[in-house]
């Protein structure tokens, strides 16, 4: 289970665009669907966006040992499925994971050779205004999703690699050589 590549950083950062555009330079990149028990939002496929999971199930994933890693975020679980993973990383395909701070500290532990990435804002006010803009949650959650982003931020001198997105095609091409090297590094990540 090597070869995996770890995203993380305050929900609001921009860590699905820059993904996006990860996966469109380097198309062999793989993409891990958590489950979560939050709801759909508009326009978002279960199995596709997500595993959309009521508590039960979760529940009864969490005790099957389903999950690498899950955590609770802003008031709703989401984890990453054993199962994703061995697809994916067992056969040798590099797979991306888009998860908050509990779950990448808790891969760094279970899976050291990981490669880990923070993306960070370059302001809290920036956050604040992609949160909002983006239009995708109610102002409570956006409150929420804040509080849980202070707390993130504080935690990114634990990464060894940090990107800021700032300028969104910059961050993009930074992340792409991170990636590249981390892939084709010796031992490690390289297969
Ligand atoms: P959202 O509800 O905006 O899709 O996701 C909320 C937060 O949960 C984001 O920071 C997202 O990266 C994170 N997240 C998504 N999937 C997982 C997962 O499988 N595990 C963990 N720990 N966090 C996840």
């Amino acid at each position: 289970m090597s070869r995996v590549i770890v995203i993380t950083g305050p929900s609001g950062v921009g860590k699905g665009t820059l993904i996006r555009l990860l996966r469109e330079r380097l198309p062999d990149l793989g993409l891990s669907v958590s489950a979560t028990t939050r709801d759909p939002r508009p326009g978002e496929v279960d199995g596709v966006d997500y595993h959309f999971l009521s508590e039960a199930d979760f529940d009864r994933l969490v005790r099957d040992g389903a999950f690498v890693e899950h955590a609770e975020y802003a008031g709703r679980r989401y984890g990453t499925l054993r199962a994703e993973l061995e697809r994916r990383a067992g056969a040798g395909e590099p797979v991306v994971l888009e998860i908050e701070v509990q779950g990448a500290r808790q891969i760094r532990a279970t899976l050291p050779e990981a490669f880990q990435v923070f993306i960070a804002p370059p302001s809290g006010d920036a956050l604040r205004e992609r949160l909002v803009g983006r239009g995708t949650d109610e102002p409570g959650v956006i409150e929420r999703r804040l509080g849980v982003a202070e707390q993130e931020l504080a935690a990114q001198g634990e990464f060894p690699h940090v990107v800021v997105n700032d300028r969104l095609h910059e961050a993009a091409e930074e992340l792409t050589a991170l990636v590249q090297e981390a892939l084709a590094g010796p031992g490690r990540l390289g297969a």
